[in-house]
């Protein structure tokens, strides 16, 4: 059955006027699906209920449902959403100070299978529809607003799943999330972090889709990289940079990397001067995090001393530098920990 938010405005009036009904019911409809944001047809109660059975009959109104909340001791919150067809997709809210970090899904699962992650582990199930993405924002929404945060600051689609491989519904999230009808959020406050799918890190750029982008860079060593994302033997390191130079010449925006910091991996003085040299390119940020050990994963966590010295390096030559605490710690806030222990197809 067709789900009834992918019908726009005058598709649902035609088919008001195809039942014999008054066209204004359509406008009605949009209110309670993009105003009231319902997810189910029978709270549309401003509708006869006659009216209301018929359109159940015609359409289905699938939403993904907030299931798992987890909260950690830090104010990090998990959240698990559970889709119709039973995958278990990660959200995680994020306060710092007056802001409130929501961190999206593009896919159940991920093919990319970066050895340091947990959603990895799970293979690659499908990817989301643009009305899925958009479901998570509105759930995190919800929950932020319960816990008193008025706006999300930021969206980060960064969860499970490569953005750029679902680029098309991402894409069509996008505009729905900061459109008036969605929830009028700045595209530059939504970010789309991606492993290096060099090919659509172009189409960021020729489509001028005004979103920011973070690369998760993690090593710029290629030999290093291929060990951890495998996804570097079809996107090498040189290809990133050139994907990168194209794009920050054809926007002029500024770039963000996510680097993880694992011990006596890519944490060392030569890593950091690899790094340096690579961040030449064009103007960036660098927010180096800390790694939440994952289950399997041969990687530990830098030693604090390491991870200083390393930032401190950067900083010297005159790179922005974040660094971003582990967040969520307790309450299973890696990528794919907690999908990974709740029962999906
Ligand atoms: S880190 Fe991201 S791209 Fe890599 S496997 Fe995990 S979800 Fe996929």
């Amino acid at each position: 059955m067709k789900d009834i938010r992918s019908l726009s405005l005058p598709e649902i009036e035609k088919y008001f006027t195809d039942i014999g009904e008054s066209k204004y019911r359509a406008a009605q409809v949009y209110e309670w699906l993009w105003e009231k944001k319902v997810t189910d047809i029978d709270l549309m109660t401003s509708l006869p209920l006659s009216l209301r059975e018929r359109l159940k009959n015609d359409f289905a109104l699938p939403h993904l449902k907030t299931e798992i909340i987890q909260q950690g001791s830090d104010g990090t919150s998990k959240i698990g959403f559970r889709s119709p067809d039973n995958h278990i997709i990660e959200g995680v809210l994020i306060p710092s100070g007056s802001r409130m970090t929501a961190c999206i899904s593009p896919q159940a699962g991920c093919a990319l299978n970066c050895s340091f992650c947990a959603t990895g582990k799970l293979g690659f199930k499908r990817d989301l529809t643009p009305l899925e993405i958009f479901d998570q924002v509105t759930g995190l929404e919800k929950l932020a607003r319960e816990m008193s945060v008025k706006r999300l600051s930021n969206i980060v689609l960064m969860g499970m799943g490569e953005p750029l491989l679902n680029y098309d519904n991402v894409c069509h999230a996008v505009k729905m999330i900061s459109s008036g009808k969605g929830i009028g959020y700045s595209p530059r406050r939504i970010i789309i972090s991606t492993a290096g799918i060099t090919k659509n890190i172009r189409r960021i750029a020729d489509d001028r889709l005004p979103v920011s982008l973070a690369i998760s860079l993690h090593t710029a060593n290629n030999k290093k990289r291929e060990l951890i994302m495998p996804v570097t033997k079809s996107n090498p390191v040189t290809e990133i940079a050139d994907a990168i130079k194209y794009y920050h010449q054809k926007t002029g925006s500024r770039i963000s990397y996510e680097y993880l910091l694992l011990r006596d991996f890519n944490d060392t003085l030569s890593d950091a001067r690899e790094l340096a040299h690579f961040c030449r390119i064009s103007p960036c940020k660098i927010n180096l995090i800390e790694y939440n050990e994952v289950e399997g994963s041969p990687f530990k966590r830098s030693a604090p001393e390491k991870t200083y010295e390393f930032m401190k390096f950067l900083q010297s030559r005159n790179l922005v530098v974040n660094l971003r605490k582990s967040r969520g710690a307790d309450i299973d806030a890696a990528c794919g920990q907690l999908a990974g222990k709740h029962k999906t197809v």
